[in-house]
């Protein structure tokens, strides 16, 4: 015999579990670049001006 629940879930607890697993990864935060104002992922290089922090990283975009 494998494993077997020892008790029914019901489905209000089925749901509120499942609301919470799934709320977490709706959240795509992005913030503004504070060199160009492109929309872009924090603790990342902007890959539009190619800063960050207001260090040149990469090479600018021309343009
Ligand atoms: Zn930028």
């Amino acid at each position: 015999m494998g494993a077997v629940p020892k008790h029914r879930i019901t489905s209000r607890r089925r749901k509120n579990r499942r609301a919470q697993t799934w709320a977490a990864p709706s959240l795509p935060h992005l913030i503004t670049c504070p060199e160009c104002g492109e929309m872009i992922r924090p603790y990342h290089v902007c890959r539009n001006c190619g800063t960050y922090r207001g260090r040149q990283v990469l090479a600018a975009k021309e343009g």
